[in-house]
């Protein structure tokens, strides 16, 4: 494999595809030396064939506003790769979603989604609708007009929606409705379903839940221990709610939380009833943290300010990609940070990745560390195959160990000479071998 040729290749095809361009060199660099060591990838050209979607829809969403307006938005599914199961991914409805985004993110989900073990494809969707001030009345016609076109792309066997940024157990629960509507089926073509009509315990809280599982597999490779530790967050969603959940139950204690206008300090740790309120101030629907230290009068509130600039050993990134740069990079390096676990996905832009590297901070990518999510959504599959459903105990331990078995694939795939654990390779490579014998086993299909 050339991975300058290849490189240049996708530049010039997708020009106006920064993420896109991104996603795929962090891919390409840490895979070339193994896929050059493996001459069967090249031969059938798995490389050329899986930095390609199979399919990407494009279509047009109308919908009247509370006031009799017309607006009109754009759709997106990205169908990138079917090798090991069907179609898997989150819809994501915020207003910087482009087909550059969801490429990007569904070219992720394919390698996050294979080493979760199961068996899942990778695909993304959304839209650019920004929910901000919108009524319930208004997100459901949006929810409605905009399932009424994906549907016709989508099934159980096929391609598997679920939520993202934006697209939560709410908006979740119109597109089903409106799915049943039109196809007058009760099945398991979403997830993260309510309880009461198919969803799966845990499945909320199991992407923050996952991230600190992983966390815990890199301290325990350290032989450091999770009690105590200091932690950043970003995000104020629900996968910074699960991880904040998670992190004070085995001891950790949570300081710093960033939102859009920005981060809120508590040297009391955020803890308790301030967790339940991170939801309550829904700030995927209001974009504001500020009230926050409104209420408890132990937080201060930093207008405009990151979470990264706080003294931590840990920093979880649970809010959009690139949130976290270079300056932010070099900042927690000065402070000490020891651990940088990314939650959402590729949260840390490819120069402060390199210098966190390069500090030999232990770093592990979104498509790793945050898998719970989309593996949960998984259990759920299986769950509405057997019509049947597990306890909270008994998906928790199944995502537990699933983190656990991603870890020790990283680990497995990226293990320097010098001790230092490169999770990016690792996580890349061992993502890549599953796609690509499937690929090779299909025959010439996509
Ligand atoms: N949006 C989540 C992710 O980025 C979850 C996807 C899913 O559950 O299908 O992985």
């Amino acid at each position: 494999m050339d991975l300058k040729k290849l490189m240049a290749d996708l530049e010039a095809k997708n020009p106006s595809q920064p993420l896109y361009l991104q996603a795929a060199k962090e891919v390409l660099e840490t895979i070339v030396d193994f896929v050059n060591e493996n001459p069967q990838y090249d031969k059938y050209a798995i490389v050329e064939r899986i930095l390609e979607p199979e399919r990407i829809v494009k279509f047009k969403v109308t919908w009247v506003d509370d006031k009799g307006q017309i607006q009109v938005n754009r759709g997106f599914r990205v169908q990138h790769n079917m090798a090991i199961g069907p179609y898997k991914g989150g819809l994501r409805f915020h207003k910087s979603v482009t087909e550059d985004t969801m490429k990007f993110l569904a070219f992720e989900q394919t390698f996050k989604n294979s080493l979760t073990t199961l068996p899942m494809g990778g695909g993304k969707g959304g839209s650019d609708f920004d929910q901000t001030g919108k009524s319930e009345g208004e997100v459901m016609r949006f929810c409605q007009a905009f399932m009424t076109e994906l549907q016709k792309y989508i099934g159980a066997e096929t391609d598997v929606p679920a939520g993202d940024i934006g697209v939560g157990a709410r908006e979740i629960g119109f597109m089903y409705g409106q799915y049943k509507r039109i196809r007058g089926e009760h099945v398991g073509v979403l997830t993260g379903k309510g309880l009461e009509w198919g969803g799966s315990l845990i499945r909320p809280e199991a992407t923050g839940f996952g991230a600190v599982y992983f966390l815990e597999g890199m301290l325990k490779e350290n032989k450091d221990g999770i009690k105590g530790k200091r932690v950043a967050l970003s995000g104020f969603g629900n996968v910074a709610w699960g991880a904040a959940l998670k992190l004070e139950e085995l001891g950790a204690k949570v300081v710093a939380i960033s939102g859009p206008d920005g981060y809120i300090l508590d040297e009391d740790g955020i803890t308790g009833d301030k967790i339940a309120y991170m939801n309550d101030l829904n700030v995927t629907r209001n974009n504001v943290v500020a009230p926050f230290a409104k209420k408890y009068p132990s937080a201060k509130f930093f207008a405009g300010k990151k979470s990264w600039e706080v003294k931590v050993d840990v920093a979880i990134p649970c809010a959009i990609q690139n949130e976290l740069d270079e300056k932010d990079a070099k900042t927690l390096i000065a402070n000490g940070v020891k651990y940088v676990v990314e939650a959402s996905n590729m949260g840390c832009t490819a120069e402060a990745v390199t210098a966190l590297q390069k500090a030999k901070v232990g770093f592990a990518p979104g498509k790793a560390a945050n898998a719970g999510g989309v593996a949960t959504s998984g259990l759920e599959m299986s769950q509405n195959s057997m019509k049947l459903s597990w306890s909270a105990k008994e998906v928790d331990e199944k995502l537990n160990a699933i983190m656990t078995s991603i870890h020790d694939n990283c680990v497995k795939h990226g293990k320097g000479k010098d001790g230092y654990i490169n999770y990016v390779k690792g996580a890349n490579i061992a993502g890549f071998i599953k796609v690509a014998d499937a690929m090779i086993a299909q025959g010439i299909a996509y």
